[in-house]
């Protein structure tokens, strides 16, 4: 039996990762649940599976959910500090760090300085601190698996290898906007930039597939998990998501790990890792994808792309700089407040502008966030 921490119970991945502990109660169970300001499903998912602890983030919601849970044996805390504070619980075997954006950095990191594996979505973690959280990881002698479907697969086609990789083949859907014109994009809506052609998911990680800033922070995020330089990491469009990734070998062969686009898939392999369990989802039939695409993705239309390559190419600390300034512009874009094309404007203009830090602690990188946030 394994007692799961989630950070962000109450997103995309959070929901999912409680549908697969919900069909396999006899191997997992839940010990802490943390929300951002979402107290009512907090709350729902709370008298569900009745964890050790809740942590609500927002500190406003405190008393909502305290009151609901006040005769039930669960602990309720709130705040930032809470969060990380929990994540020393004994009880804890595993974190599932499931948090959107910088504001998962902290408590991801603490739960590896307290020696607990981490199931990674919070992709933003690895690019603002990457060496930082690979160092803890590695000090600790805890290991990072893998949760973004790219980055399964990666690992699996990995797994067993020894020899050295020639390069990295991730995958990107190409979003809803691939194929558009800049002309065309200068005039897309929230809501066209909210359809993605394959996958449900929260809506900044969303809107960053839109942008290919997703895969720009993909890029990021396998250096680091992989040890790989970015020039060995290709990206290629492959609008099916059917292959989820691939990796070539010296030798030229390469492994591509494959199946229906779920996220459940690849949150129970990192639940499960090495061990593979039954899985109730529908099996990938090759005859319902009679052809599979592969295409260069266009760079100079969706230039995100091309600034995340700069961005871990210049290391130090310009990644989080382009993290925060992608999560302000998203989230400005998300408020009606910029044209989508000038997500890609920002993030570029605090690259240009932002102090460069070569080998950044952990507290320059919480104040380039802040400086960058803040501009
Ligand atoms: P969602 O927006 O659906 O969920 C985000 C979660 O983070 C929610 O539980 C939210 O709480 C919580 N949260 C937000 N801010 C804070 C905060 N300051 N403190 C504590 N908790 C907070 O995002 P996703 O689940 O889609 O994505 C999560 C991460 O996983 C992202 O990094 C994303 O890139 C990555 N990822 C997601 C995939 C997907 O399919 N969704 C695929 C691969 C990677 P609340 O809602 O209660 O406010």
């Amino acid at each position: 039996m394994k007692n799961i921490a989630i950070l962000g119970s109450t997103g995309s991945i959070g929901t999912q990762t409680l549908n697969v502990v919900r069909r396999h109660r006899d191997l997992f169970s839940i010990e802490v649940l943390c929300a951002g300001s979402n107290a009512n499903l907090l709350i729902q998912q709370a008298l569900e599976f009745n964890p050790n602890a809740v942590v609500i983030a927002d500190e406003n919601k405190y008393q909502q959910v305290h009151e609901a849970l006040a005769d039930k044996d669960i602990k309720v805390f709130a705040g930032e500090a809470s969060m990380v504070d929990l994540m020393a619980m004994d009880s804890i075997d595993v974190v599932v760090a499931a948090i959107v954006g910088f504001a998962g950095l902290r408590p991801t990191l603490r739960a590896l300085e307290c020696g607990k594996p981490v199931a990674l979505a919070n992709k933003e973690t690895m690019v603002v601190a990457g060496a930082i959280v690979t160092a803890t990881a590695a000090k600790h002698h805890v290991p990072i698996l893998p949760v973004d479907s790219e980055h399964s697969a990666i690992f699996q086609c990995l797994t067993g290898e020894v020899s050295e990789v020639d390069k990295i083949l991730l995958t990107a859907s190409g979003g809803p906007f691939r194929g558009m014109t800049r002309e065309q994009l200068a005039n897309v809506t929230l809501d066209q930039a909210l359809k993605h052609p394959n996958w449900s998911m929260g809506r900044k990680v969303t809107i960053d597939s839109a942008s290919l800033m997703n895969k720009g922070l993909e890029v990021i995020e396998a250096k680091w998990l992989f040890g790989v330089e970015s020039k060995d990491i290709e990206v290629v469009v492959h609008p099916q998501s059917v292959v989820h990734s691939m990796v070539q070998f010296r030798d030229g062969s390469i492994k591509a790990q494959m199946g229906i686009p779920t996220m459940e898939t690849p949150i129970q392999y990192a639940l499960t890792f090495p061990e593979r369990i039954e899985s109730h989802l529908p099996r990938l039939d090759f005859t319902n994808y009679p052809t599979l695409t592969f295409e260069k993705p266009d760079r100079k239309t969706f230039r995100c792309l091309d600034l995340a390559y700069y961005a871990i190419e210049r290391g130090g600390n310009m990644p989080c700089v382009m993290n925060a300034a992608n999560e302000v512009a998203v989230q400005r874009f998300i408020n009606g407040q910029i044209g989508f094309l000038e997500i890609a404007d920002h993030v570029e203009r605090a690259i240009q502008q932002a102090p460069f830090v070569a080998n950044p602690t952990l507290d320059d990188l919480l104040q380039t966030d802040k400086t960058i946030r803040n501009q």
